[in-house]
């Protein structure tokens, strides 16, 4: 079964069909294990992914502020080694970037082959809080769909594997862990007079997502609605999603690397041979 919903475009979702506190019938102690296994299953589809060097990952993080994005981050990165996945954060654009187009400062940012990187917010965040606060009139960020379909498309068929997550919390959830931040002083720096202005534009937010998903899914670069009230299903339905799309590069790279082991191996014999005196 599917811990995370996946979109691939054949469908259109209302986000009050998918339950936030959803955990798939699994229990808290299964998915722990469940997490570890996949740990390691990720570290060597990562390292794979680093040595055959023929494709990249990108990976979007988008929710609604205190829905885990820094903690999926945590818990991703944790066991992955730190030379072949991090992580570009992206906030409001300033100075240069305003003199842009919304992707120039994202294109940058992208993963080289071999590499993985998850972005915290995105390029989304332009039919986002600029579609919700009006950032920029209508006809501008409407078009701005169809740009990133075309983006994504390219950046695919340069070799990129796209994996795009929305972490789903609802209100009381979200309320919950707003409130819980005022009584712990090591989470104070979070806290943000912002996070409940936002709230006030909650359902103009959930239109914005909704369009997002509908707009901008297909089988090569599709939307995952991740049940995220739980954070520890949020983390093992992510790094399911993720394992899933890796798995079936996983012989090609293997042979890849074993033809090219091969051929090192032919050149060292040669030169051990040429040098034998
Ligand atoms: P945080 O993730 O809490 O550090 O906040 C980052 C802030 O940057 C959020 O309020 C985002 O809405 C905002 N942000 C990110 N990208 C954009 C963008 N392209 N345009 C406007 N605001 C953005
Ligand atoms: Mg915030």
């Amino acid at each position: 079964m599917k811990y995370a919903h996946r979109i691939d475009g054949s469908e259109k979702i209302r986000l009050k069909d998918f339950k936030a506190d959803d955990t798939r019938g699994v229990t808290r102690e299964e998915g722990e294990r469940e997490a570890l296994a996949l740990g390691e299953e990720l570290v060597e589809l990562q390292e794979l992914l680093y040595a055959a060097s023929d494709r990249s990952v990108l990976i979007v993080l988008q929710g609604r502020d205190t829905s885990g994005k820094d903690g999926t981050i945590r818990y991703l990165t944790s066991p992955l080694s730190a030379s072949g996945c991090d992580v570009a954060s992206f906030k409001a654009p300033v100075g240069e970037e305003l003199t842009h187009d919304f992707l120039w400062r994202v294109h940058k940012a992208t993963p080289g082959r071999g590499e993985m990187r998850i972005f915290n917010r995105s390029y989304y965040e332009d039919v986002l809080v600029v579609r919700v606060h009006n950032l920029v009139p209508e006809n501008v960020w409407k078009k701005r769909y169809e740009h990133i379909n075309n983006f994504e498309n390219m950046l695919v068929d340069a070799g990129t594997i796209i994996l795009k997550f929305y972490l789903h919390i609802d209100a009381e959830e979200q309320e919950e862990r707003l409130l819980k931040r005022e009584q712990e002083a090591t989470k104070f720096w979070k806290l943000s007079v912002g996070d409940w202005e936002e709230r006030e534009y909650w359902d103009s937010y959930t239109e914005a997502y909704e369009a997002v998903m509908n707009k901008c899914s297909s089988p090569q670069a599709a939307w995952y609605i991740v049940p995220a009230n739980k954070k520890w299903f949020r983390n093992i339905a992510i790094a399911r999603a993720i394992a899933e799309q890796l798995r079936p590069f996983k012989d090609d790279w293997l042979r890849v690397l074993e033809t090219r082991g091969a051929n090192e191996l032919k050149r060292i014999k040669e030169f051990r041979s040429a040098h034998k005196t």
